[in-house]
């Protein structure tokens, strides 16, 4: 069943088709694995160590393809996920949707003095209207200008070819493509573009696919939250301080240890995570 979300003003989500699942993933390290797999034998236990070790590809068994409606400026940044296998709407064969976006007043925000790459707060209710003020009524030339070109306007001639006609287009007209990908690159693309450092708009398109994904792989998505999405890395340096910190408190270590062998805080973390975990902190 096709599974739809609409996304600002004109734009959607549709999961298409899902290939695999949680059972694939598992059934696709246990050839890897073989006999080994006794001691780990539920889908859930191997499937958060595979994660958890990084050992990606059973997750490329399962494939997920979207069709997806969005401004060119987003799609700009979906096309850099190299690993998906996608196909765009032409603007040489078809004539371009007269829909463009138009940020929400909520979403028109100043210049951030901190960030080159994003938005800061504090911009009054009148400019953030003024703005989109502005932005509504240059698209709307744009697309005037496109109507006179491919003829729509000038019946005297066929019309400009539709392959340069679109040349006038802002970056915020909205084309739709098929995109499909494997649930490991499809990981990676929602942990960058999720993020709040990822402009707003491919967040909103990004947060949407990763919700149809979730229940149909629910221990793979439950293992990538827990070992990648809400978990970070740390720099030698930084581990350096981390270890001078336990050392220095040796209480600290003691608390970890008891943790460790409490009935009622264990973090949800298995008895293999807590010997991984004194492991890192005696390196
Ligand atoms: C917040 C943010 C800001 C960004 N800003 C910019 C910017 O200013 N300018 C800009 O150009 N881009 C920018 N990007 C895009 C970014 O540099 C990546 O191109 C994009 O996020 C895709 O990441 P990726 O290459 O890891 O993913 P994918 O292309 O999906 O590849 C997945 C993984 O496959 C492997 N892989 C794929 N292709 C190759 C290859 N040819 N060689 C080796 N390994 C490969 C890598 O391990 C890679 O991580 C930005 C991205 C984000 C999230």
């Amino acid at each position: 069943m096709v599974k739809e979300q609409k996304i600002h003003e004109h734009g959607f989500v549709r999961l298409i088709d899902i290939m695999g699942g949680d059972n694939s993933i598992a059934d696709a390290a246990r050839v890897s694995y073989g006999e080994g797999t006794r001691s780990v034998s539920d889908n859930r236990n191997l499937i958060r160590y595979l994660v958890r070790h990084k050992h990606t590809s059973p997750l490329e068994m399962v494939e997920v393809k979207f069709h997806l409606k969005l401004p060119i400026f987003v799609m700009r940044q979906l096309v850099r996920h190299r690993t998906a296998s996608l196909n765009e709407y032409s603007g040489r064969y078809s004539i371009m949707s007269n829909d463009c976006y138009v940020p929400e007043t909520e979403y028109i925000q100043p210049q951030s003095q901190i960030n080159n790459q994003g938005r800061g707060d504090n911009l009054s209710d009148s400019w953030k209207r003024k703005y989109q003020q502005t932005i509504r009524e240059y698209k709307d030339k744009c697309l005037v200008a496109y109507d006179y070109l491919i003829g729509n306007e000038t019946v005297a001639h066929g019309g400009l070819t539709r392959e340069l006609a679109r040349t006038v287009l802002p970056v915020s007209n909205y084309t739709e493509c098929y995109w499909k990908i494997d649930l490991h690159n499809f990981f990676h693309f929602c942990r960058l573009r999720m993020d709040d450092h990822a402009q707003r708009e491919i967040q909103d398109y990004a947060k949407v696919m990763y919700e149809m994904v979730k229940p149909e792989v629910p221990i793979a998505t439950e293992a990538f939250e827990d070992y990648s999405l809400y978990s970070t890395s740390y720099s030698r340096m930084e581990m350096d301080v981390l270890n001078y910190v336990l050392k220095s408190f040796p209480d600290a270590k003691a608390c970890i240890e008891n943790l460790k062998n409490s009935e009622d805080v264990n973090f949800g973390m298995s008895k293999r995570e807590w010997v991984e975990l004194k492991e890192k902190i005696n390196k």
